[in-house]
């Protein structure tokens, strides 16, 4: 039987507020799909618990996801979020993150930004999604790519169709819903 995000998500100190506001809707701002795409790669490895609890952490280390600003980091911020215990302190991760918000950068003389690059490729199949991150960005194997657009609206909603959120959701259109 599957086990839902729902199952254990509702009601929950940690979990209870991303579930309900945020798990599945759509997302176009850059800055928040830099955020969870950040989220998820950091996520690789531990617990989507111990993300969350650092999330506050992270929004301070990395410029509230300011493309441009960490997109800039050089060698200082490196060191400096090396030592940064608010957030996951992975060398492979920090050097994502900055590859990553440089080709985000990149996407708004190509596509009009992050979210215009997705909506361009918008319908693809999971495995034709993952092909293409593994191709534009860094750290962005097949789970971190699958929970990431799943988390936007752009892969199925994670979802019990009974749950208050996918109910809300669906309001919103969601991209996964139009096809
Ligand atoms: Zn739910």
């Amino acid at each position: 039987m599957t086990v839902y995000y729902c199952d254990f998500a509702v009601g929950d100190d940690v979990h209870g507020a991303y579930h309900d506001q945020e798990y599945g809707f759509p997302v176009t701002d850059e800055s928040r799909l830099f955020e969870r795409l950040l989220l998820e790669i950091n996520q690789a490895g531990l617990s989507w618990a111990l993300i969350l609890k650092k999330r506050e952490g992270f929004r301070a280390a990395y410029d509230d996801f300011n493309v441009d600003r960490v997109a800039d980091y050089g060698e200082e911020d490196r060191s400096r979020l090396m030592q940064d215990a608010r957030i996951i302190r992975n060398r492979l991760k920090i050097n994502a993150a900055i590859a990553n918000a440089q080709v985000i950068r990149n996407l708004r003389g190509s596509h009009g930004g992050f979210a215009g690059w997705l909506r361009h490729h918008h319908p693809l199949s999971k495995a034709e999604w993952v092909k293409l991150f593994r191709k534009t960005f860094r750290f962005t194997g097949g789970e971190i790519t699958g929970e990431f657009l799943m988390s936007i609206g752009y892969l199925p909603s994670p979802h019990r169709e009974d749950c208050p959120a996918y109910k809300k959701i669906a309001l919103l259109n969601p991209p996964w819903m139009e096809n």
